[in-house]
């Protein structure tokens, strides 16, 4: 993968300041909007296997509620940073105001290498880092959910140690969790589910047939081997090259996705798959295909490898994989970028759901879950579409001008106290 070259955070505000230039958006109100409201940094020791204490470093970051509690994910990777997770906190205020959703942005991370972690490692740093983090969050206050490297697992060890300390079981503290400790059904796929169906409405609007349209797919966590899977077997499209952080794998005429997933369990890597042609991970993104979906980490098309991108639709499953001079070269040719803030929302959408499910202790069934997904996201794209053809201007900065305007609206509204 290339290297990083700009600070995410910088990323995020230029982003930002692109948006607020098109909706003319007032001195004071890119004042609020450009700094987190609150930035917390913890200390976590924890007694590792060999008997040695060792103290992690973790953050929550929350940007912005003036549309509902903080919302977002929490990460485990060595190369977290406090500027990665400001930027990803205030691309969540924007994805959930995209949609819609009664809610604000935030975001956490520890720095760690999870693969590196025993079970008991990862679990006691975990509730460590619930306990750190815990006065700062709370089913009104701050909801947090699953991230890169982050499982349901992780979310049941912290609403038990969130609950334990409430004194009372409070499964609306976070979401993303196992259905036995109050997730929702279709929330393990959704941030998949959401990115196919943004494609297929992408494809109805610029008239690309759906069925055996090429895929390439960068990272096979869990939203590019969902997305795979979904793409493949509800849209009929053709899954031609997949990878993962060892490289990646490509086959003209379709990958048998069941086969690549059973070598990922198998092997931990997509790479070691017979029958298939070993390519980078860098070459997967400028394969001919109609759509790419980057579904890994951020700055992954640059100004060095855009204009070499063929596909005719990208939708971002990882959290900002496009840099904003790849962005120009992009618009300039013609492909369409589904930002993430829309592309991956279906993730934070089925969590809204999750939310409200938790806190009415009512359930639904995966199908009224995937229906009202499938609605919601539906809307929102051609929402942002027709915006984007209205104002001649590229999709996130469209998507992005609708978010920055609903919730400088709702901080307008309630206004500054005291
Ligand atoms: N981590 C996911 C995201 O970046 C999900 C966040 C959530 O469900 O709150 O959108």
């Amino acid at each position: 993968m290339s290297e990083k070259k700009q600070n995410p955070w910088e990323m995020a505000l230029s982003q930002f300041k692109k948006a607020a230039d098109v909706i003319n958006l007032s001195d004071d109100l890119r004042a609020v909007l450009s700094v987190p409201q609150r930035e917390i940094h913890v200390a976590l020791p924890v007694k590792m296997d060999n008997g040695k204490v060792k103290v992690f470093t973790g953050y929550r970051v929350q940007h912005n509620n003036a549309r509902g509690p903080y919302k977002g994910g929490i990460r485990y990777h060595p190369n977290v940073s406090i500027e990665e997770v400001k930027a990803l906190s205030m691309w969540m205020t924007w994805k959930t105001a995209v949609l819609d959703l009664p809610l604000g942005g935030a975001k956490g991370g520890i720095i760690c290498d999870p693969k590196n972690l025993s079970i008991g490692e990862n679990e006691r740093l975990t509730r460590r880092y619930a306990y750190a983090i815990s006065k700062f969050i709370g089913p009104y206050e701050d909801v947090p959910a699953p991230d890169v490297y982050t499982t349901p697992q992780h979310m049941a060890w912290i609403m038990d140690v969130y609950s334990a300390l409430a004194g009372h079981y409070e499964p609306g503290v976070i979401t993303g969790k196992p259905i036995e400790s109050g997730g929702s059904l279709g929330r393990s796929n959704s941030t998949s589910r959401g990115v196919a169906i943004t494609v297929a409405e992408a494809a109805k609007r610029m008239n690309i047939k759906l069925k055996d349209a090429s895929v390439a797919i960068q990272g096979f966590g869990n939203v590019g081997s969902n997305a795979a899977i979904i793409m493949a077997q509800e849209y009929g499209m053709k899954i031609v090259a997949v990878s993962d952080s060892k490289g990646g794998i490509y086959k003209k005429e379709g990958l048998n996705v069941g086969s690549v997933l059973k070598e990922k369990e198998k092997s931990g890597t997509v790479t070691t798959l017979n029958g298939v042609e070993k390519i980078s991970n860098e070459e997967v993104l400028t394969l001919d295909v109609d759509v790419l979906v980057p579904a890994a980490l951020e700055e992954v098309i640059t100004e060095k490898n855009a204009s070499k991108i063929k596909a005719k639709i990208i939708s971002e499953g990882a959290n900002g994989p496009t840099t904003p001079e790849a962005d120009e070269i992009l618009f300039k040719k013609g492909s369409l970028v589904i930002p993430d803030i829309l592309a991956n929302s279906g993730g934070v959408t089925v969590s809204y759901f999750e939310w409200v499910q938790d806190l009415q202790r009512l359930w639904w069934s995966e199908e009224e879950v995937n229906r009202m997904l499938t609605e919601r996201m539906t809307k929102s794209f051609n929402d942002v579409y027709d915006a984007m053809k209205k104002y001649k201007i590229d999709m996130r900065t469209a998507a992005l001008t609708l978010a920055v305007k609903r919730v400088s609206d709702a901080v307008t509204a309630r206004g500054i106290w005291p």
